[in-house]
């Protein structure tokens, strides 16, 4: 029956970033979806681990930065060596700086490049040798942003990196389709979460923004669910390097 596509029972996800925000309610539905949780954070997610022991399932903790690369291989290594396998990767971890382009510095510039596409990358090239290894392919969700499609303006780097990761989603896809790894990304809007704290205390900023939005509200971390669950599930399995926007109706617009 169809709704059994979209189960993920038996499954492993390994999901960045998820103490807080997107992140957390992404790992969090994937466990109610039937997945173990690998949770790779730099601060300690016991929110989730909670949320994610409430459905039962298996919750893997590892601290690490994800600023740097060194580490990204012990990482998956420990992964798979405690829960067996992984089937999902969810490249959720990222951050932004706001400044004027002219002012923007090379800390800037590095930090969200670092984590927002580099990691990304570098983890998402760890998880595909292992889908192959495994031989039973993988889907990896790579989190993208209306800045993947548009300018923005102040936040060079963010922009920087989220074009590339919408770019690098149809890249990895045109390779990996062959192993049977879908690689696809979710666009997020405006969500409610640290990320937009600044803006949304703009109050100015924040009215334009909802004005423009023709859901009429600003997005949740729970809007993410579902569209996390198709793309993990084998429901999506014929759909290779799309980025998946989920903003309300902001890019109709
Ligand atoms: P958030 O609450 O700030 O969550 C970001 C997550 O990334 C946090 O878990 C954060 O950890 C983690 N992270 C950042 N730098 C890290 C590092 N060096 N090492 C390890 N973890 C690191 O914001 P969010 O909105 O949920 O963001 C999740 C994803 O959605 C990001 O990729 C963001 O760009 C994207 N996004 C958000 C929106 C939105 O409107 N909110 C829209 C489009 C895209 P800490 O808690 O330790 O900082």
């Amino acid at each position: 029956m169809i709704l059994d596509d979209f189960s993920l029972q038996e499954k492993v996800a390994v999901v960045t970033g998820c103490n807080t925000g997107l992140g957390k309610s992404m790992a969090v539905a994937l466990a109610q979806a039937g997945c173990d949780i690998v949770a790779i954070n730099r601060r300690d997610p016991a929110d989730t681990a909670a949320e994610v022991g409430a459905t039962g399932r298996r919750f893997l903790s590892l601290q690490a930065d994800l600023g740097r690369q060194d580490r990204l291989s012990s990482l998956l290594e420990r992964a798979v060596e405690e829960m067996g396998h992984i089937d999902i990767l969810v490249n959720n971890a990222g951050l932004i700086r706001r400044e004027d382009a002219l002012n923007f510095s090379e800390q800037d510039w590095d930090d969200v490049m670092n984590v927002n596409i580099k990691t990304l990358f570098f983890l998402s090239q760890l998880a595909a040798r292992q889908f192959i290894k495994q031989g039973s392919g993988g889907k990896i969700i790579n989190i993208a942003s209306m800045l993947s499609f548009q300018g923005g303006v102040r936040v060079p780097s963010y922009t920087a990196s989220k074009s590339a990761v919408m770019g690098l989603t149809r890249q990895l896809a045109n390779e990996w389709a062959k192993y049977g790894i879908n690689v696809n990304a979710l666009a997020p809007g405006y969500m409610v979460t640290n990320n937009t704290e600044q803006l949304r205390s703009d109050e100015e900023r924040s009215a334009e923004i909802l004005a423009r939005i023709p859901a009429g509200r600003w997005g949740t971390p729970q809007d993410l669910m579902g569209p996390v669950i198709f793309l993990a599930s084998k429901a999506a399995d014929y759909i290779n390097g799309y980025t998946l926007a989920v903003d309300g109706g902001w890019l109709a617009r």
